[in-house]
């Protein structure tokens, strides 16, 4: 069984990535979604273990110093991390693994795995975007303040991705974002040994042509 396909997802906070993630998992199978760590107060529709691993600051830095975390950055006041070992062991697994992560962490994990598919995922303007994060009703207005601000930092880093997509309609992007991960999984870079073989098999049916490959 080959290894899963890392893919990193990441846009600007309410693009609706969690929607789409959910959406993801629900309608096709093979993914995993990471859970992450975070020290942010849990919201009161999460659930831990499920949206995230809530921690205090203290056990979230004892997490960084035993190395158990893949990447980490913080994010308006917070500190937000990737556990490494479940997405070992999914990627093992043959699973293709999602993380929904900021972009100073997409780039840490870029690093140690550039084999990663890069996704980001923007809103179709910045007025809805400011409308979803006022709807869900989840942050005060100063928090809203904080994350509209920080677009501009995010934005300057999207040509670091290898992939944008704009979630204007949720069942379109989700199946988007399934394509592009089934197309990665073709690339011929993912099937070396796949092509030797098929390269062997035509080598045999030449056998005249001395083949300097084999
Ligand atoms: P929220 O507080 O809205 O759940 O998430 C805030 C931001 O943190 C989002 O952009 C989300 O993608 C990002 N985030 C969530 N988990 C992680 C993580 O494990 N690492 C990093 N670097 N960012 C994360």
């Amino acid at each position: 069984m080959s290894r899963g396909i890392l893919v990193v997802v990441s846009g600007f906070s309410g693009a609706g990535k969690g929607t789409v993630m959910k959406r993801l998992l629900e309608k096709y199978e093979n993914y995993a979604l990471s859970v992450s760590v975070t020290t942010r107060k849990r919201r009161e529709e999460e659930t831990e273990g499920k949206d995230y691993f809530f921690r205090s600051e203290e056990e979230f830095e004892e997490l960084i110093r035993r190395d158990a975390l893949i990447e980490h950055a913080r994010y308006v006041d917070n500190y937000y991390g990737t556990p490494r070992a479940y997405v070992e062991e999914k990627l093992e697994a043959g699973q293709d693994v999602i993380l929904e992560i900021e972009v100073q962490g997409a780039s840490q994990v870029t690093d140690q795995y550039p084999e990663a598919v890069t996704i980001f995922v923007a809103a179709p303007t910045m007025e809805v975007l400011r409308q979803r994060l006022t709807g869900r009703g989840t942050e005060t207005p100063e928090v809203i303040a904080q994350r509209m601000k920080r677009t501009w930092q995010e934005a300057q880093l999207i040509d670091c991705y290898d992939y944008i997509l704009i979630n204007d309609d949720l069942e379109k992007c989700v199946d988007t974002l399934h394509q592009i991960i089934q197309s990665e999984h073709l690339r011929t870079e993912r099937n070396l040994e796949l092509t030797l073989e098929i390269q062997k098999e035509a080598q045999k049916q030449d056998p005249e042509e001395e083949d300097p490959l084999f």
